[in-house]
């Protein structure tokens, strides 16, 4: 158990009322982690002098009467690729272990105007290439509620942070999936807003066409929160849109007056039967207050997978192109010229399933493939689009499971094609670009099942303020 409170509010009001000092709340939580990391291996890095300096800020801003800001003394952290300038950012690969960010991120510059304390940098698979962290170069982080287990991934550092309270919110980049799949099997709130809401200035990117960075969070509210800090048009990443005023539907639309879609495809084969039954019973609770509950059909899902696993790789192929040993990072010194310099430094540099990924992406843009593949996909992503869009027309927001399992054993997968299933759930929202959370409902043998709640394109407000009813009716 935790020493401090462990909600946005109440925190604050504990700050506020002098019941402790920021730095004192801040130092707990920078020895909790150093006394964990042997047994989790939850952070990469600490940002300690960072984290203080903001401390003593609110404190002093505590200490002249001044109101606090939302996320203003609250405990943060950051998956491993999202940069805090001057600290490390590794992004759980050798090839940049030593590397340090020049700048800041713009969700770093926000939060860090925002008064957030920033205690460290998250595990997470190579370039958020995986499902389970065990990618990551620096080891695989645990599961807290079951350390023989993987966090999920690749924001597996993040979505473990928020569980064994070694932070209020956790950031992570969720492409396709890599936010709530480790809050599903961390048992956490866990929000991917929609593609173009949050900033990807300074997330090292992996397919910039899905890349979006959201909050973990212990609960709704806090994602929330968080989510309203972070969001909002940069002109440093011109995908960013203006947010729209907001829309409390949810509060302003009573629950009987909302049309709940289940798409029947997230309920067949490869779902774990007591998964299913937690999700289930989580949608008959909805029903119990009065809400419309309609099967939908969304039959392009089949596809979701193999599409991803196009498009991803091609960007990734390209993106990764400047860790050449040139730019930045670890080079091959011994290489005898630069060809294998190259060659060298991103053999060595790089983990399988990055290079896996290299391979695929370019073997998908070559010449004579192009079409075939690249070309083929994109359109298919297109009709997965306007599939959900159809079903938007008919229902307000839909549920389903987050993950087909729960939490599975470290070492359990070996073939990458079992890792990627694991993910069949989460890859169809990122790739129609749509806002996505996934809240903790109940549990099998003990551990988190995750309800994933998915909402029509900029209805962030929408999604999120369903996963806050949703924990009221608990
Ligand atoms: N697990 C998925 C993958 O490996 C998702 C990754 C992510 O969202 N960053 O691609």
């Amino acid at each position: 158990m935790n020493k401090f409170p462990n909600t946005i509010k109440e925190i604050q009001k504990g700050l506020i009322e002098k019941k402790f000092s920021a730095v004192e709340m801040t130092r707990y939580y920078l020895d909790k982690i150093k006394k964990e990391n042997s047994k989790f291996n939850i952070f990469l890095s600490l940002t300690d002098d960072l984290a203080l300096a903001q401390a003593k800020e609110v404190d002093k801003k505590i200490n002249r009467k001044e109101k606090l800001g939302p996320l203003e003394g609250i405990p943060i952290a950051f998956k491993d690729n999202i940069l805090v300038e001057d600290y490390r950012a590794t992004s759980g690969s050798k090839i940049l272990e030593k590397y340090k960010a020049p700048y800041d991120a713009t969700v770093t510059e926000k939060l860090k105007s925002a008064g957030a304390i920033i205690l460290g940098k998250t595990n997470l698979d190579e370039f958020a290439m995986g499902s389970s962290t065990e990618s990551s170069a620096f080891g695989v982080t645990k599961n807290p509620l079951d350390i023989s287990r993987v966090p999920g991934g690749s924001s597996g550092g993040s979505a473990a942070a928020v569980a064994a309270e070694q932070c209020i919110v956790a950031f992570g980049s969720d492409t396709g999936g890599s936010v709530r799949q480790p809050g599903s099997f961390c048992g956490v709130t866990a929000f991917r807003p929609t593609y173009g809401s949050v900033s990807r200035y300074g997330l090292m990117a992996m397919a910039s066409s899905l890349d979006q960075i959201g909050p973990l969070a212990k609960n709704a509210e806090d994602a929330q929160v968080a989510f309203d800090v972070i969001k909002g048009k940069d002109r440093l990443d011109s995908t960013t849109i203006k947010p729209k005023a907001k829309n409390n539907e949810v509060q302003l639309r009573k629950l009987k007056d909302l049309k709940i879609g289940i798409p029947e495809e997230y309920f067949e084969k490869g779902i774990d039967k007591d998964v299913k039954k937690a999700v289930e019973e989580a949608i008959a609770k909805f029903k119990k207050k009065g809400a419309t509950i309609k099967k939908v059909s969304l039959p392009n899902t089949k596809y979701a997978l193999a599409v991803y696993y196009i498009i991803v790789p091609a960007e990734v192929s390209s993106n990764l192109a400047r860790y050449d040993g040139v730019k930045f990072g670890f080079r091959e010194e011994k290489a005898k010229n630069l060809l294998e310099m190259y060659l060298q430094t991103r053999a060595k540099g790089l983990g399988d399933e990055v290079r896996r990924r290299i391979i695929l992406g370019t073997y998908v843009l070559s010449a004579g493939y192009r079409d075939a593949y690249y070309g083929q996909a994109q359109k298919v992503r297109a009709l997965i689009k306007q599939e959900f869009e159809k079903v938007f027309a008919e229902v307000d927001f839909l549920l389903t499971p987050t993950t087909p399992t729960t939490a599975f054993k470290i070492g359990e997968k070996t073939d990458p094609l079992a890792m990627y299933l694991s993910d069949i759930y989460v890859v169809p929202a990122s790739l129609a670009g749509l806002p996505a959370v996934s809240v903790p409902c109940g549990k099998v043998n003990n551990l988190p099942v995750g309800l994933q709640i998915i909402g029509p394109q900029f209805k962030d407000d929408l999604v999120l303020e369903v996963a806050k009813l949703y924990e009221q009716l608990n």
